[in-house]
């Protein structure tokens, strides 16, 4: 039934795209299949506490590689996904296959997993429902499920967004605003949302060294989400230099290749034994 609701909905998104290239067309079917024979995968990054240096919690990331192995990445498919329509069936395997997982990642002593959602997904009239069905069929409880969503998310219908936001909160789901920075919201925006974190985006921590002026809208960023109660994230954490500014910023965590790539589920249990987490 899931499998006929991704083909309805990408018939109905693909007759309103535009134009799509040869290229595009054929990575659609292909994608399709993969959605269909559940190939796709889900690889997870730590999120590491500043202050403890402990792993709080992963992120999720779809993964799809093709059968001769190549990797395609999301920065590629996941617009794709998301301008056919594809993205609801592929969101909906991510969501459950996290809750799933993160039955072991809790054995491991991991607080929660985070799953990144599209726009599409987020405004379906069901959206919650369909939540609540995979935390009960994947017995998690609410508390180790985030959601990340970005800000032109919860800008493109404010109404429906502050209502859902809502009913998240009051069930005990943490919400996350990704890629903080990039958007136009801002952050007396972010005041009025009920959300409990925002992941400050890699754009600012790449150059966090070098450059007086993102240091300067890095901290900014988190003493103002600081003020407003929000708990902050920096992405693309790459140096033991970044890690010191950040710190003394008084970001409480982060998140990137200075502690680990994304991985899959089997080799991050093995890195959160190695990482020790008591
Ligand atoms: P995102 O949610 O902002 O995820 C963080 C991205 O930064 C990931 O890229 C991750 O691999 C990368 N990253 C983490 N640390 C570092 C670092 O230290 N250096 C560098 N250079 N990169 C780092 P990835 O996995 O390629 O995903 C790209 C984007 O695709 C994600 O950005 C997210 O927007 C989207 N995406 C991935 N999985 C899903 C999914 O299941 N659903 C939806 N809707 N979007 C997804
Ligand atoms: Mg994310
Ligand atoms: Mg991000
Ligand atoms: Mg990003």
């Amino acid at each position: 039934q899931a499998k006929q609701q991704g083909r309805n909905h990408w018939q109905f998104y693909s007759q309103q795209r535009k134009s799509m290239s040869a290229s595009d067309i054929i990575l659609r079917s292909q994608l399709q299949q993969a959605i269909d024979s559940e190939s796709l995968q889900l690889y997870y990054q730590p999120i590491i506490d500043f202050s403890s240096g402990k792993i709080v919690s992963v992120e999720a990331l779809m993964r799809w590689f093709l059968d001769d192995g190549t990797a395609i990445s999301p920065l590629e498919f996941i617009p794709l996904a998301e301008s056919t329509g594809q993205i609801i069936p592929a969101g909906a395997w991510a969501l459950k296959q996290a809750c799933h997982d993160m039955q072991m990642l809790h054995a491991a002593g991991i607080q929660r997993v985070a799953v990144n959602l599209s726009a599409l997904q987020f405004h379906r009239a069901n959206f919650f429902e369909q939540i609540e069905t995979v935390l009960k069929e994947t017995q998690t409880s609410p508390e180790m499920l985030e959601l990340e969503l970005t800000e032109s998310i919860l800008m493109e219908n404010t109404n429906n967004a502050i209502s859902v936001l809502e009913r998240l909160r009051e069930r005990g789901i943490r919400v996350a605003i990704d890629d903080f920075g990039t958007g136009f919201s801002g952050l007396s925006y972010l005041k009025t949302l009920p959300v409990s974190k925002l992941k400050i985006d890699r754009a600012f921590i790449k150059e966090l060294e070098q450059s007086l002026s993102d240091q300067v809208i890095t901290q900014g960023i988190i003493n103002m989400a600081k003020q407003v109660g929000l708990e902050v994230i920096a992405e693309g954490v790459e140096t033991k230099e970044q890690i010191a500014l950040l710190k003394q910023f008084g970001c409480g965590y982060g998140q990137g290749f200075y502690f680990a790539r994304p991985m899959p589920l089997a080799d991050l249990l093995i890195f959160i034994q190695n990482h020790d987490l008591t």
